[in-house]
């Protein structure tokens, strides 16, 4: 008997060889449920899956149950780009894609994850590179408040006072879960952060995407930003973007390594 098959549309996560010619496949389902299944033939040049499921991308899928769900049929989903992606739009579409594959579950339907992640792929891929590292840390603190782990920016973790008008420096612990006003004692784990720099995480987490890309955060302010979500994800979630910490040393974006400012104010 034939096995049962299902319909389902879904973000290409991630691709791992298997055997010769084929592929596993992470998807973020429509649904928000985190799924593997395989793509037989995909690693073969002019497969019928090779081009239709494309990293980062939407695709229309049939799959047929078993131990593992095999894709019998797949189709780039018809709003998606055809162009291919450049390498700095994948640098910063990976760690959203890694951090999604933390955050998704197999059993736990998120559908408003899967339309977070839908929307911020598809600004990474319409965006020009000036603007990618300010998508991409607007996305993944996007994706972590969506996930639960909302971080408290204007009032203080201990005593609910507002810290954003106790000057221009404020501490942040990721342990505690954000900002410490000036009255609190400050954990041994927190960081001097500007006030400037809370707002604008504030902002990338709570504001729309056509009003972020309204704003210009510089490169190196937005890759400080990812640094505290990198600590943030460590802290809460147990584990660390490792393609974060490629996007941290690669060459690919003018700006400074925040890793060359540890130890020091964030600006
Ligand atoms: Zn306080």
């Amino acid at each position: 008997m034939a096995a049962p098959t299902y319909k389902t549309r879904a973000i290409i996560l991630r691709k791992r060889k298997l055997r010769e010619k084929d592929l596993i496949v992470e998807l973020l389902c429509e649904d928000g449920t985190l799924r593997s299944a395989v793509a037989k033939g995909a690693r073969k040049p002019g497969g019928s899956h090779a081009a239709r499921l494309e990293l980062f991308r939407t695709a229309d899928l049939m799959l047929a149950r078993g131990s593992l769900d095999i894709i019998c049929e797949s189709r780039l989903a018809p709003d998606e780009p055809r162009s291919e992606s450049t390498l700095e739009q994948a640098a910063v579409a990976s760690p959203l894609a890694e951090l999604l594959s933390f955050v998704a579950q197999e059993d736990l339907p998120q559908p408003r994850l899967f339309e977070l992640a839908r929307a911020s792929f598809a600004q990474i891929d319409g965006a020009k590179e000036a603007q990618l590292l300010e998508l991409c840390a607007a996305a993944i603190w996007k994706v972590l408040a969506q996930a639960g782990y909302r971080p408290s920016l204007s009032e203080c973790v201990f005593c609910s006072r507002p810290c954003l008008d106790d000057g221009d420096w404020l501490r942040f612990s990721a342990r505690e879960g954000g900002c410490i006003c000036h009255s609190c004692e400050a954990p041994s784990d927190a960081l001097s952060i500007s006030a400037n720099l809370a707002s604008w995480c504030a902002f990338l987490i709570n504001a729309r995407f056509d009003a972020i890309r309204d704003c210009v955060l510089d490169d190196d302010t937005a890759l400080v930003v990812l640094s505290l979500a990198r600590d943030w994800a460590q802290e809460h979630i147990g584990k660390r973007i490792l393609s974060l910490d490629f996007l941290f040393t690669c060459d690919l974006f003018e700006a400074n390594s925040p890793d060359s400012k540890e130890n020091h104010d964030l600006v």
